[in-house]
């Protein structure tokens, strides 16, 4: 437990400038503290390392924090899965997100899980908080790449993977009614 506070408490400093994409203009912390919360519903198991490493996931992408420092802070396993789900910030984003598809299946399964969490998380705000500027084509491409990252994924946790076909197939729907209502 001192572990997993620690890590939010750590978390919460390095992005305590960030906010989320929505117009809810939501803490950037909210979004690690939910694919944490969703990892521990879907898998009650899951061990402190990896629940850490869900709360710290995005400190190394997008905070400036290395794998050294959480290693220290932490442990290596910790930093090791957090490094693992991070982008190098240098490539440019269609490179990026190419890449997140071709590394899934080499992922650790600790790092499969804090993947798919993730995913679900993000295609989850694009109904409850749809990043401000994306338009219904951006987000619809957005979910189909996510449920290719996601496939190799799948197997480290059935539940998970129910979650995210629910919630991709929440965005669909919700993309066909616009479409009904608008007739485009
Ligand atoms: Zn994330």
């Amino acid at each position: 437990m001192q572990l997993l506070l620690k890590s939010i408490d750590f978390a919460a400093r390095a992005h305590r400038d960030q906010r989320r994409k929505g117009p809810a203009n939501e803490p950037y912390i909210n979004h690690p503290i939910e694919v944490a919360r969703l990892i521990a519903e879907c898998e009650p198991a899951t061990s402190q390392d990896i629940l850490c490493a869900a709360i710290l996931h995005d400190v190394i992408e997008d905070c400036g924090a290395t794998q050294d420092e959480i290693a220290i802070c932490f442990n290596p396993v910790i930093a090791g899965i957090v490094a693992e789900v991070s982008d190098d910030k240098d490539l440019p984003r269609p490179v990026r997100k190419a890449r997140q598809i071709e590394t899934a299946p080499d992922l650790s399964d600790a790092a499969k899980l804090v993947r798919l969490a993730d995913k679900i998380a993000n295609v989850g705000a694009m109904l409850t908080d749809t990043p401000i500027g994306w338009d219904r084509a951006e987000i619809l491409r957005y979910v189909d790449w996510a449920e290719a990252v996601v496939a190799p994924c799948r197997p480290v946790s059935p539940a998970l993977s129910a979650r995210f076909d629910a919630i991709i197939r929440d965005v669909r729907v919700w993309h066909l009614e616009e479409n009904q209502q608008t007739g485009t």
